[in-house]
């Protein structure tokens, strides 16, 4: 299901760019990249689901597709056409089409045509329509994943040598920085034991753990209790706006995301 995002190398990614998790494995994904857009739209060609919905509910802005910063749009948006689609996410987001990379090269190809246009035009998308801040990386990381350079960048980053300084801490962490990874990635496994109850901060009246449980569990009552048919999505404990749920056993890979998002997904639950 594609969520509603900015993206610094294609623009936005919606429905066309989803498709890109159709792909199985690195080598694949890595394929693509030689001509990203392009690219995008042959999977498109080739794998047509029969309906689309994106998940618009809470969206990004800024620099995505994992750097920005979550919007509330309050948006489901279904159809069929992955092209229409893109394109009103476009308009929804105030955004000049023409920017985004897979909708660009669609109508070079004949794929977004007029008649798309004019429905899309004929929308009212007052009600929902936001101005998205656009996905704009530093200089450094604008001027690598220039259009232009990116098959010269490619020929470097698909080396063995930068594949095997890519899988160690200190030089992901450097990508990091500047701005040429968009994650930190933490190799660790998460080992999940459950949870404990700070009863002492867990504020009277508030439902927020229960309301996020995608398995309607009764929350906080019984979140220390290992058969209660938990599933360890860990909605409660990243939803509690007082931190009153603490993790037990190992964060190992959420430990990075936690450092980046914590703040902002209490913020937006
Ligand atoms: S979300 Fe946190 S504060 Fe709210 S009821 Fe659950 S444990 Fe208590
Ligand atoms: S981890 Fe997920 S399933 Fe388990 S109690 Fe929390 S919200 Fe419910």
């Amino acid at each position: 299901m594609p969520k509603l995002k900015t993206h610094f190398e294609a623009g936005m990614t919606v429905c066309l760019k989803n498709m890109m998790g159709c792909l199985v494995g690195q080598e694949n994904k890595k394929k693509t990249h030689r001509s990203l857009a392009k690219n995008i739209l042959n999977i498109n060609k080739k794998i047509k689901p029969h309906l689309h919905i994106v998940d618009g509910l809470i969206a990004m802005e800024g620099l995505g597709p994992t750097r920005g910063t979550p919007l509330r749009t309050g948006v489901v948006i279904f159809g069929v056409d992955p092209y229409l689609i893109d394109l009103v996410c476009a308009r929804i987001a105030e955004f000049d089409y023409k920017k985004v990379r897979t909708l660009k090269a669609a109508e070079d190809q004949g794929l977004l045509t007029a008649r798309h246009r004019e429905f899309a035009d004929s929308l009212d998308l007052s009600g929902v329509k936001r101005r998205f801040k656009e996905p704009i990386a530093n200089a450094f990381a604008s001027f690598i994943h220039s259009p232009r350079r990116q098959k010269y960048c490619l020929a470097v980053r698909n080396t063995a040598a930068f594949n095997y300084l890519c899988s160690t801490e200190a030089f992901g962490k450097m990508l990091f920085l500047t701005g040429l990874r968009q994650d930190n990635f933490i190799k660790d496994e998460m080992r999940f034991e459950g949870f404990k109850l700070k009863r002492e901060l867990c504020r009277k009246g508030c439902t927020k753990c229960a309301d996020y449980c995608p398995v309607e569990l009764k929350l906080p009552q019984t979140i220390e209790d290992r058969n209660n048919g938990c599933i360890g999505c860990q909605y409660c404990f990243l939803a509690c706006p007082t931190k009153a749920i603490e993790f037990k056993g190992e964060l190992g890979f959420m430990a990075e995301q936690i450092r980046q998002y914590d703040k902002i997904t209490r913020e937006v639950v």
